[in-house]
């Protein structure tokens, strides 16, 4: 890092502890280090790690046994384009809360905890898929310019730094703004984002693509971006998202 960035970096420390006394910017109520994107002891104990049985597909965490081959409903439902999804964290209410201040009102405190949550379970399973880069998906020019920035790009380039591989920003584009998918069934969402990607300029010449997200709920999104990841020329696309959102079966 230069002098410059260095010099920087730390005003923006300096600046952060100003702006955020160290108390869980959670639940308000109880102290929280900055290295822990300023959560507190309980409420991380609250974001819990997604662990096996899951659909080797979609990631669907399920309770109980999954004995032998198994097909789980929304993959049977929605037709996924890529190879494999995961998500890192269960979509529990502090997880989503906590991506929804990260994303809407740029809560970037929660980004050092983020990165690390991301890595621990992503980067060796990344590296025994034997993956060549890093996609983010996109957001629609439109959505950009009221967000300011794309939350997928900044967990990108936190993993890319902890996993050793390049980041591919400009190999799909968003090319149709979508309606939030929140309150829509899974026929509705895949609907809603059909056509939403397009191949853009570089190509992804025969790469095992990771495509990366904040939240996967059925895998609309990702499964389009992964399709125009295909076209763009990857050879496979596995998809890691930072929360599995525990949608409803009929989601
Ligand atoms: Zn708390
Ligand atoms: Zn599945």
């Amino acid at each position: 890092m230069s002098g410059v960035a260095t010099a920087l970096s730390g005003l923006a420390k300096r600046g952060l502890a100003v702006v955020y006394p160290e108390v869980c910017q959670l639940c308000h109520d109880e102290t929280a280090r900055p290295e822990d994107g300023y959560v507190g002891a309980a409420c991380l104990a609250q974001l819990k790690p997604i662990e096996a049985p899951f659909c080797r597909k979609c990631g669907q965490p399920f309770d109980g046994e999954i004995a032998g081959d198994f097909e789980c409903t929304n993959c049977r439902e929605m037709g996924l384009k890529f190879e494999c999804a995961r998500g890192v964290m269960r979509g529990t209410e502090e997880m989503l809360t906590a991506i929804h201040r990260f994303k809407y009102q740029q809560a970037l405190w929660l980004e050092p905890l983020f990165r690390r949550l991301f890595a621990e379970v992503a980067v060796e399973q990344i590296r025994l898929w034997r993956g060549d880069c890093l996609v983010p998906v996109p957001l629609h020019p439109v959505r950009f310019r009221e967000r300011g920035f794309n939350q997928a790009e900044t967990l990108c380039r936190n993993l890319s730094q902890d996993v050793a591989l390049p980041v591919v920003s400009r190999a799909v584009k968003r090319i149709r703004v979508t309606r939030t998918q929140a309150l829509l069934s899974r026929g509705e969402r895949l609907a809603n984002m059909r056509g939403a990607f397009a191949p853009a300029k570089m190509n992804l010449n025969g790469k095992r693509v990771v495509l990366v997200d904040d939240v996967l709920t059925t895998g609309a999104t990702t499964s389009e971006c992964a399709a125009a990841c295909l076209k763009a020329g990857a050879s496979a696309v596995c998809v890691w998202a930072l929360a599995r959102g525990l949608g409803s079966p009929s989601n």
